[in-house]
């Protein structure tokens, strides 16, 4: 029987809503890095109504907002219990656009983040797109707000919704969640595992980090385990758990399958395809006979932060004493060098042949610098092999 507006109002004066958290685990680390409040509605003591059920019906009368808000101090609550399990573990709530045009849920999270209830390092925000998001002021305004808390937004159900890429080019998402579509056809479907893989890369060219939900199968998660996802979430690792099964599960300290192979990968996609941007840059000012600014923000910074600097001085630093590792620190550095000397170059009068020389240098110690990383990354994939956990 359809669900009506009048009896979610009544649900939520009696309080009938809860939340179940589904864990999601750490492709690095093989440990559990947060949970998904997922919404539940507890009719009577048997009954226990799924969000499709309801949030679509909420959603068309515009009782969402008020949901939101009524169940912010809840997750909050539950959060103080799951912080004294595990400190460090992150806690994901789902929005829609229609919360981001009432400003009382950023006067809550506000609230809460300034109290220390929960710190905005530990609070993620899913956006779900049952419609378009507004580019209002306000929808801005309020996305704007959140990451000033440091608050992570993320786009969920990337990839179904008409306006993903739009979205994703208009608002200050900090991380894509994958449709889970996608993800359950991988097993019959190659050309959805690329799908996947390809959205992963493409993330991690935008600075975005990446969750994968709906993995089903053992097969799936080792099928991702390398690809450069951060996170995954699926019936595989723990369907959506009641809070003190949540925490039951928290203090089990379940482990999967974990690898570094990703993050190398992505750290050495990253750098060639900023390599790859930073020449387009050059070549495209050198053609508008520099008539434009040669804009290289976000493109040329000091070796220590463009996105393999960061791998290199962060997540890479375990590898320190491997002589790939730190075999690429120098040509790295002298790319950086290299572009410099080129940007310097381009600004005054420079022959062909003078141009054509750096980039030549440029190459051969991006050459060089790849070459560690994919030498390094094989004898990571053999070690894994070796201890039975390949695939
Ligand atoms: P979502 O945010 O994309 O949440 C993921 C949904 O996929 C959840 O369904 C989860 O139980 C389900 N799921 C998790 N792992 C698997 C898997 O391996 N295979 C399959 N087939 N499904 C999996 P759920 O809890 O029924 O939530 C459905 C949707 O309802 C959510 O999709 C979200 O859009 C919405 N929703 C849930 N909680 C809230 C809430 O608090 N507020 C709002 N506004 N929407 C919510
Ligand atoms: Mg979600
Ligand atoms: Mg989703």
């Amino acid at each position: 029987m359809q669900i009506t507006a009048g009896e979610i109002r009544q649900a939520l004066n009696r309080g009938e809503f809860r939340f179940f958290y589904q864990p999601k685990a750490s492709f690095l680390t093989g440990q559990v890095s947060g949970a998904e409040a997922l919404i539940r509605w507890q009719r009577d003591e048997k009954t226990i109504v799924a969000p499709d059920a309801f949030i679509p019906i909420a959603h068309a009368h515009g009782l969402v907002p008020e949901i939101t808000q009524s169940m912010f101090p809840r997750l909050v609550e539950d959060f103080q219990r799951i912080r004294n399990v595990n400190e460090e573990t992150t806690v994901a709530l789902n929005i829609t656009a229609q919360d981001l045009d009432t400003p009382r849920l950023l006067a809550l999270v506000h609230a809460a983040v300034a109290c220390g209830s929960i710190s905005s390092r530990q609070l993620e925000i899913e956006i779900t797109e049952t419609g378009p998001i507004s580019g209002s002021d306000i929808t801005s305004g309020s996305l704007q707000e959140l990451i000033r808390e440091g608050v992570q937004l993320s786009m969920d159900d990337y990839g179904t919704g008409y306006s993903s890429l739009d979205s994703l080019n208009r608002f200050p998402f900090g991380a894509i969640k994958m449709d889970q579509s996608f993800v359950l056809r991988m097993l019959s479907s190659p050309k959805s595992t690329t799908l996947v893989k390809a959205s992963v890369a493409m993330a991690q060219m935008l600075g975005l980090k990446t969750v994968i939900e709906g993995i089903e199968t053992e097969g799936v998660y080792n099928t991702l385990l390398h690809c450069g996802c951060h996170e995954g979430q699926g019936y595989w690792i723990s369907p959506p758990l009641a809070p003190d099964d949540y925490l039951d599960f928290l203090l089990a300290d379940h482990r999967w399958p974990a690898s570094p192979v990703g993050m190398l990968r992505m750290a050495q996609l990253s750098h060639n395809w900023q390599k790859t941007l930073l020449v387009d840059t050059v070549f495209a000012y050198i053609k508008s006979a520099r008539s434009s600014e040669l804009n290289l923000k976000g493109l040329h910074t000091s070796h220590a932060e463009c996105s393999l600097g960061r791998w290199h001085c962060g997540l890479g630093r375990s590898f320190a004493g491997d002589p790939d590792y730190e075999a690429l620190d120098i040509p790295h550095r002298a790319m950086h060098d290299i572009c410099e000397e080129i940007f310097s170059v381009v600004n005054s009068q420079f022959s062909f042949a003078q141009l054509q020389r750096m980039l030549d240098d440029l190459t051969d110690h991006s050459n060089q610098v790849t070459a560690s990383l994919q030498r390094l990354e094989a004898r990571l994939l053999m070690e894994e092999l070796s201890m039975g956990r390949g695939h």
